[in-house]
């Protein structure tokens, strides 16, 4: 049994030296005589997972001392309505940057709760774009501005952080998160579904700036405020315990290749590697501007669709898989996480080129 190179948009790879660690101390963890599955979350050993889980986090980065790290369940999506819950106070309205379809979800979802500003919309031209600083039309008067750095379904990522003029900035990093350093200062918050970067799914993580805690909507029930989980280190019930423990092991192996820095030097290579093949030919295109061009996820079609079967199937005897474009767009999609090695994405360059050469 070999190990493939999946280029799912998540659940997506874990790091094969993670795995290895967890199968290691799958059956008992460290002469404790359990499973981490098995352990009490407020015991010793479990409390220490989760320390370091955390520690490790604000290390790689660089997270400031007065932004709170919350390890929540119900992924990023349970965020799409508790960020409004929690954060607009006494205001009424919010702004949203559309640039896809998870800032769509985002938006659906706060409606239920304020108006709803959209501060730019580049569906006019199939969310292949993301809008310059210039067009935002920024309310002063807004709670929040919420936005989604990176769209991985169409595989658009921002290339500049928003500037809101003191209006608090919160970002769903689902799939862009620990993928290079970023200035997480510049946000008022941070949340991100575990799935395609840190760890196994179901688990969220959140980082939030301690004064926007104690503002949510007064019928906000308990397990979808901020503060309850603020106040009891996450632990208010029980949490994803495994899933926290093996995002722990992820963080650390981050420290182990060299940090965000190390990452986003590989990362930016692993991208640029295919976008070059993609554009040195008109048998494969890709839409969006280099600007606005995903490092995580690449999307491509080829000019011929009729040969999308012939070229999956033929990726697959390679061992390169769930390279399926989603449904809403088509074509292909190669998402290419911290965990896809620099020989997946070597691997996926020589068979596109090959495949290229057989169909001429
Ligand atoms: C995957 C993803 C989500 C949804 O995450 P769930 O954990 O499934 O709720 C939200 N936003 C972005 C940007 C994503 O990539």
């Amino acid at each position: 049994m070999a190990r493939k190179f999946n280029f799912s948009a998540g659940p997506a790879m874990l790091p094969t030296a993670v795995m290895e660690r967890a199968q290691q101390e799958m059956l008992e963890w460290n002469g404790s005589g359990m499973s981490v599955m098995e352990m009490s979350h407020r015991g010793k050993e479990y409390m220490s997972i989760a320390t370091k889980a955390e520690k490790d986090l604000r290390d790689v980065m660089s997270i400031p001392d007065n932004y709170k790290v919350l390890f929540l369940q119900g992924g990023a999506s349970s965020q799409f309505a508790m960020v409004p819950l929690n954060l607009l106070g006494d205001k009424d309205s919010a702004d949203y940057i559309n640039t896809g379809i998870w800032s769509k979800k985002a938006i659906a979802e706060a409606k239920r709760f304020c108006n709803v500003n959209i501060a730019a919309d580049t569906s006019g031209d199939g969310f292949t774009t993301v809008p310059t600083q210039a067009e935002l039309k920024l309310n002063p008067d807004a709670a929040y501005v919420h936005y989604t750095p990176n769209e991985t379904i169409a595989g658009v990522e921002f290339d500049y952080i928003p500037e809101t003029g003191g209006v608090p900035l919160v970002a769903d990093m689902s799939s862009t998160i620990l993928s290079r350093p970023i200035d997480v200062s510049k946000f008022a918050m941070i949340y991100a579904g575990a799935q395609k970067n840190i760890g196994p799914a179901g688990l969220a993580i959140v980082i939030i700036r301690e004064d926007l805690l104690g503002k949510a909507a007064e019928k906000t029930p308990a397990m979808f405020n901020y503060k309850t989980h603020a106040d009891g280190g996450s632990m208010y019930n029980t949490p994803a315990t495994y899933s926290w423990y093996m995002a722990g092991l992820v963080f650390e192996w981050i420290k182990e290749q060299g940090g965000l820095t190390a990452m986003g030097e590989v990362n930016h290579r692993k991208a640029d590697k295919l976008y070059a093949v993609i554009d040195s030919s008109d048998f494969y295109a890709n839409p969006v501007p280099t600007n606005a061009r995903s490092w995580m996820n690449v999307t491509f079609t080829l000019a011929d669709p009729e040969l999308d079967a012939a070229f999956l199937a033929g990726a697959a005897e390679n061992g390169l898989i769930t390279l399926k474009g989603h449904r809403s767009v088509g074509g292909m999609r190669a998402s290419i996480y911290n965990a896809m090695p620099e020989e997946g994405v070597d691997a996926l360059v020589a068979y596109m080129q090959k495949f290229e050469k057989n169909q001429r």
